[in-house]
């Protein structure tokens, strides 16, 4: 029999955590709707650590800013930012909002959806926001509802569910030392 030698994967279905690997509609590995560990394994470990320009020598003494190491965020950074973002205005939307602020919070909130830079998260938040419309009329429906759409992802992901009675807690008054 011939030998062909050590197989190559080509377009991997999971990645190193066990995950599905999620490709992009032009059939890349999409970078924000996966670990960093399983996009570096899709694109064959070649994920560039940070910008490789080179430091300009007069840099420090400018005080210019220097290109950081840091990557463009993986699905988990991306999701923790985007939930503190969402949790924080859910914290200083208003008690009472008028009209206007409602209906610019459901706005967002779709749009939000429509943008999210992981498709296939944003894809299933349009779905949880047109099965269960969000609640914008005072900032504790806002904030209870918003828990409610978190603690959806966490159980898909198989994580512990938040109670949302802490909420406020945890999002806007901190909690009792
Ligand atoms: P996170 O879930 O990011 O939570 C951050 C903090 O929020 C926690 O430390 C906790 O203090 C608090 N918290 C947790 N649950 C709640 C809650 N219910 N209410 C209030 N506060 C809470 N990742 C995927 O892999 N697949 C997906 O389909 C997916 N969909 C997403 C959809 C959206 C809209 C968003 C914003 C993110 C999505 N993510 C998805 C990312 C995922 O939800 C997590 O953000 C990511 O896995 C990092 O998790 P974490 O454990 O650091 O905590």
């Amino acid at each position: 029999k011939e030998d062909r030698g050590p197989q190559v994967v080509e377009r991997p279905e999971s990645g190193v955590t066990g995950r599905k690997i999620i490709y992009d509609k032009d059939g890349k590995p999409c970078r924000a709707c996966n670990t960093l560990l399983d996009f570096r394994m899709a694109t064959g470990g070649s994920v560039a650590s940070g910008s490789t320009q080179s430091k300009p020598k007069d840099s420090f003494e400018k005080k210019e800013t220097v290109p950081s190491k840091d990557c463009p965020p993986d699905v988990e950074e991306l999701g923790r930012s985007s939930w503190t973002l969402l949790h924080s205005i859910a914290a200083t939307y208003p008690e009472k909002p008028t009209g206007d602020q409602q209906s610019n919070l459901k706005q967002f909130i779709s749009l939000f959806g429509k943008l999210y830079p992981c498709w296939f998260c944003g894809e299933d938040f349009q779905s949880y926001v047109e099965k269960k419309e969000p609640q914008v009329m005072t900032q504790e429906a806002f904030g209870r509802w918003l828990c409610d759409a978190h603690n959806e992802v966490n159980i898909k992901l198989g994580k512990p569910t938040f109670d949302c009675n802490l909420w406020k807690q945890r999002w806007k008054d901190g909690w009792d030392d």
